[in-house]
């Protein structure tokens, strides 16, 4: 926590990665950290082939980036960012209970298509993205948590200590928990509803009275980020991917379409020149 970064790098997939890289080749102090060193999405492609001198599946390309990284000396720190603060000239960036704080923050979280009705709504009014931060709010009650992969279990049977029921909704196959008051849920989640707080899960099947919903998956960016200018759901970026946060950039699938690994390449290597461009300036008229 004593370190300050020069920058942190918020995300693993292609745009963060050649962010880190970039600024690497700075001589920059940097943080990368993110869920998945080059993202889920680059590993998951059945077959790359608009890529420069690149042609093969989404695990031989990470296979190729994870050499690349080893030989630059970019390290990755596995976290997933819950809070980014600006706090006087830093930037305070959380992760649970572990924090970091940095001079600049390069945003490259990717865009999220699992987005549910309701999610924006009631965020802070009965919807959570975070068991640490909110878990306690909701002793003795019943809680849903929809969980976006096998990775989110230890957090929900953490939330399970508090609450009286825990109803689950993995999006995925296998769900397995250890403790006696989380119900596996077969029914798939379509909406949060409530009045003045969330009341309810809407399912496919039925409606869930609850307490809570936990949304156990990366947070939304208004979630991630307080008073980040967003636009249809992406970050608004100038053409240097300065955002309306002295010292915060964004790159990749974050600021819009195409959705595309040679677009958020590009942004990542354009993001970390205008970091190296601010610090330089920030040393110059301190
Ligand atoms: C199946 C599939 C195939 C594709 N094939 C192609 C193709 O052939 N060619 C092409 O050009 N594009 C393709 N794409 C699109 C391409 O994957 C994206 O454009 C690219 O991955 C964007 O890179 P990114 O770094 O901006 O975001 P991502 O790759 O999405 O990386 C963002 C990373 O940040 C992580 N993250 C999010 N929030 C947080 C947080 N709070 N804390 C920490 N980490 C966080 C995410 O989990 C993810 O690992 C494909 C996409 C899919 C889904």
């Amino acid at each position: 926590m004593d370190t300050v970064y020069d920058v942190a790098v918020v995300g693993g997939g292609i745009a963060g990665y050649t962010a880190a890289l970039t600024l690497v080749h700075f001589k920059r102090e940097v943080l990368w950290i993110g869920t998945t060193p080059f993202g889920e999405k680059l590993r998951a492609a059945e077959r790359v082939n608009n890529f420069p001198s690149f042609m093969g599946t989404g695990e031989e390309f990470a296979a190729l980036l994870t050499r690349q990284a080893e030989r630059e000396q970019v390290p990755f720190t596995k976290g997933r960012v819950d809070g980014i603060y600006a706090v006087g000239n830093e930037f305070l960036i959380t992760c649970g209970k572990i924090s970091y704080k940095a001079r600049c923050v390069v945003l490259a979280t990717g865009v999220d298509f699992r987005r549910m009705k309701g999610e924006d709504e009631f965020l802070g009014r009965g919807v959570s993205y975070c068991a640490v931060c909110d878990g306690a709010l909701y002793k003795g009650k019943r809680i849903a948590c929809v969980l976006a992969s096998p990775e989110y279990e230890e957090e929900t049977e953490y939330l399970a200590g508090f609450a009286r029921e825990v109803l689950a909704f993995p999006l995925y196959r296998g769900a397995n928990f250890r403790a006696p008051n989380i119900v596996i849920m077969d029914d798939e989640p379509v909406s949060v509803k409530g009045d003045s707080r969330a009341t309810a899960l809407a399912c496919k099947r039925e409606e869930y009275p609850v307490d809570g919903v936990f949304l156990l998956k990366d947070a939304s960016l208004k979630a991630l980020v307080g008073g980040l200018e967003t636009e249809g759901g992406h970050v608004r970026v100038g053409l240097d991917m300065s955002t309306n946060l002295k010292g915060l950039y964004a790159a990749g699938d974050v600021t819009g379409k195409p959705y595309q690994y040679v677009k958020a390449a590009g942004e990542g290597s354009k993001a970390a020149y205008s970091v190296h461009d601010f610090l330089l300036r920030a040393k110059e008229n301190p």
